[in-house]
């Protein structure tokens, strides 16, 4: 591949860009301009959510010409050489590959020579968790004096590996999962000034599936734009990314309106078929559900900020007149157990057939387990089971 891939080239350079992390990034911020900027620091979060990124950012502003400032200039000899991993203060050590005692002791040795045009030494370790103990040990000792104008930034998925020692000398930064929304707007950006055509639905897909990590969100966006070229539409997205249609979630639906097992049955056949995950199917289907039970509270599908087509939320409406709220919510239940299920089964195929099953089944199961209940304890006022009875009933007509 010629072009440079959009994490790499849309790597945030200065704290403002970095997403999702304000709680952090305003305080580094006004740590530089007090400066009072700690000579330790612990960076803990997930995969791909801007720590490296934070701490090169945090490099630079303390090395930058123009600095220490919290808004590096990126342009200066420093700066450039920070991003370009060509500055002899700024060190980015692997820690799963330089876990030993004597790597740490040659980092030591490497802490006593001093800046070399540089305002500060910065030493980042990511990865920190996979040191060894003498390795930590060594640490530990630099750690408890430590050298005039070196900082420590120690990066980890995987923060109680780290030694209490450690972890008391310094300042811990928790990096949070960055919401759908969030990811979406970036992905917006990025798009627009990339000349890339794209249905809002189509990244909005990209934002969900990364679960929260910008940079899984860049990749994703890398993969399809090398299949989409330059017109990304949320069928081809669903298809590169391997993600069930919604008509296959409606006939699903046709099949419990029905309650008629067979035409479900033969989708998993289907979904399976054409080499779908069955855990992206049953969480698509729990979407799906969602959608149409915020569907029939008006308002509801506009509010949780996802735009959709006019066309797709009348879809939903119409879809959704066949069930209560009640019914939604109870199916809703069903799927995210076997969400949870499947995750353990050695039979992951029986777990979706008995979740459509119990969906399909669903008004009778649920009206016999009620009215054993209503009937068997007198002791209970059964005024609620009743009533619930009746709304059953209510939604039975409904649906009929
Ligand atoms: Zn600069």
């Amino acid at each position: 591949m010629s072009y440079l891939v959009f994490a790499r080239k849309w790597r945030p350079l200065t704290f403002d860009d970095v997403i999702g992390q304000e709680h952090i990034t305003d305080t580094l911020k006004k740590a530089i301009e007090k400066n009072r900027v700690a000579h330790a620091f612990i960076f803990t979060g997930t995969r791909g959510v801007g720590k490296t990124t934070s701490a090169r950012i945090l490099a630079r502003a303390l090395n930058c010409e123009k600095g220490p400032t919290p808004n590096p200039c990126g342009v200066c000899t420093s700066c450039k050489d920070v991003l370009s991993g060509a500055s002899f203060d700024v060190l980015e050590i692997d820690g799963a590959s330089n876990n030993s005692v004597d790597d740490i002791r040659e980092l030591r040795d490497n802490i006593g020579y001093s800046s070399m045009g540089g305002k500060y030494r910065i030493f980042v370790i990511d990865e920190v968790h996979m040191l060894s103990k003498p390795a930590f040990n060594a640490l530990l000792k630099t750690l408890e004096e430590p050298p005039k104008n070196v900082i420590f930034i120690f990066a980890t998925t995987e923060p109680q590996k780290i030694p209490q020692t450690i972890h008391s000398r310094c300042q811990r930064y928790d990096f949070r999962r960055i919401g759908a929304e969030k990811i979406l707007e970036r992905l917006i950006h990025i798009c627009t000034a990339e000349n890339i055509n794209f249905e809002r639905s189509a990244l909005m897909l990209v934002a969900r599936k990364a679960e929260g990590s910008m940079r899984d969100a860049l990749s994703l966006l890398d993969q399809v734009y090398s299949f989409c070229r330059e017109n990304l539409t949320e069928k081809e997205v669903r298809s590169v990314l391997g993600l069930v249609g919604m008509e296959v979630f409606e006939r699903v639906m046709d099949a419990v309106a029905e309650k008629n097992a067979v035409p479900a049955l033969n989708i998993i056949q289907e979904v399976l078929v054409q080499g779908f995950d069955l855990q992206e199917f049953i969480q698509g289907l729990q979407e799906h559900v969602r959608n149409l039970l915020f569907a029939r509270i008006p308002g509801a599908l506009e509010s949780r900020g996802i735009e959709l087509e006019t066309d797709t939320i009348q879809k939903f409406e119409v879809s959704a007149r066949r069930f209560s709220e009640g019914d939604l919510l109870r199916m809703s239940e069903i799927i995210k157990k076997a969400e949870y299920d499947l995750k353990w089964s050695a039979f992951p195929r029986f777990v979706a057939e008995l979740m459509l099953l119990k969906l399909t089944y669903m008004d009778s199961t649920v009206s016999v387990e009620q009215l054993i209940k209503a009937l068997g304890d007198p002791q209970q006022p059964s005024a609620v089971n009743i009533e619930n009875l009746n709304n059953h009933s209510d939604s039975k007509k409904k649906s009929a």
